[in-house]
């Protein structure tokens, strides 16, 4: 996987940094997406140079050209991944392979350059030496980390932009479930498609998440808590931000195969555990109907949601034009959710050397 030579980072301490009560205050209960740490990383890229110009510098703001290629035409992508820390107080990562090789495929998707895995891993590693006492210790907290790159050059001709800029920041974030797993209730939104054939629906790419929100605040008048999205022929997608399964009730476990939808590392991770204890993984098509009926019928015995963010969120109820349907509550994804998240942070052995 080593396809370059280590960066060589040159590291800005940050002198205005969080004292360590700041810091513990501010760990206490994170939330989600509002706390930074002290340091973010930033590789440049060039046609002439390459990936050159590698830092570790005081988080902040970033200066851009108001013409840069990113603010008009969305030439963007990004990765979200956690590190954990475990009763020893290491600090390690999920598979953070499996993101850098979605961030390069979303890099071809984009025509953007693609980042070396090499470079992706450094700079996690960069970060956490100078911000690891972020990682907070909490049951169920994590240390939140967003890669993200974009086309900075300052032209407003429509075409792969000249340069561009890779930056990592982190934010601690709380549990998820801070008040016990509480089943979510899904939107179906037939308005609205969030990617199409031939489109950008596998590349995590921002303009993917912009035309998610309006069907996102469509299911919150609704009622509902998420969007699940459906293809031009009817088959179940995914959510604006998680993958679906679905749970036979002779134990098959269902999910959606589409090339217009984000390849999870948590549904993957999910799946091998489950095939490991003996269940059958079924990857294909699945239709509305079949979902619907298959409820009804009882053979479809749990649904989940499940990504980064919130490992597995069990569903209890789809709605949409005209229906209500209360969903199965089963206890697989659950138990598999416990099982993933024991490896995680370091409370069951990491036989699969997922943990970096
Ligand atoms: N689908 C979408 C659209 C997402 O944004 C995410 C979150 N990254 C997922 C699925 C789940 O992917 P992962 O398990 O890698 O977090």
């Amino acid at each position: 996987m080593t396809d370059t030579t280590a960066l060589d980072f040159a590291v800005t301490r940050n002198l205005a940094a969080a004292s360590p009560a700041q810091r513990a205050q501010l760990l206490e209960d994170p939330g989600f997406g509002t706390v930074f740490t002290d340091h973010m990383v930033d590789i440049c890229w060039s046609e002439k140079g390459g990936w050159h110009r590698p830092r570790v510098q005081p988080y902040g703001p970033i200066s851009l050209s108001p013409a840069a290629a990113v603010l008009h035409y969305a030439q963007e992508i990004f990765e979200g991944l956690k590190a954990y820390r475990h009763a020893d107080g290491g600090i390690y990562s999920f598979r953070p392979e499996q993101n850098a090789l979605r961030l390069q495929r979303s890099a071809r998707r984009l025509a953007m350059p693609e980042l070396p895995v090499e470079y992706f891993l450094q700079s996690l590693r960069e970060l956490i030496a100078v911000d690891g006492a972020w990682v907070p210790e909490g049951e169920g907290q994590t240390l939140y980390l967003r890669p993200f790159m974009f086309a900075k050059e300052a032209f407003l001709g429509v075409r792969p932009a000249h340069k561009y800029a890779y930056y990592l920041i982190a934010s601690p974030a709380g549990s998820y479930f801070t008040g016990g797993v509480k089943p979510v209730s899904i939107w179906l939104s037939e308005n609205y498609a969030r990617a199409a054939k031939g489109g950008t629906g596998a590349a995590k790419t921002g303009g993917n998440y912009a035309a998610s929100l309006l069907p996102q605040s469509e299911a919150y008048e609704q009622g509902c808590d998420q969007v699940v999205f459906l293809d031009a022929d009817g088959n179940i997608e995914e959510l604006g931000g998680m993958n679906i399964v679905f749970v036979k009730k002779d134990g098959t476990l269902v999910t959606p195969a589409s090339e217009t939808i984000l390849d999870g590392i948590t549904r993957n991770s999910l799946l091998e555990l489950a095939e490991a204890r003996g269940h059958a993984v079924e990857r294909r098509a699945v239709s509305l109907r079949e979902w619907r009926e298959g409820v009804a019928s009882g053979d479809i015995a749990e649904v989940f949601a499940c990504g980064t963010a919130a490992v597995v969120t069990p569903i209890g109820a789809l709605k949409g034009a005209g229906f209500d349907d209360a969903q199965p509550i089963g206890e697989l994804g659950l138990s598999l959710r416990q099982e993933l998240t024991d490896i995680q942070y370091g409370r069951r052995e990491d036989t699969r050397g997922w943990l970096t």
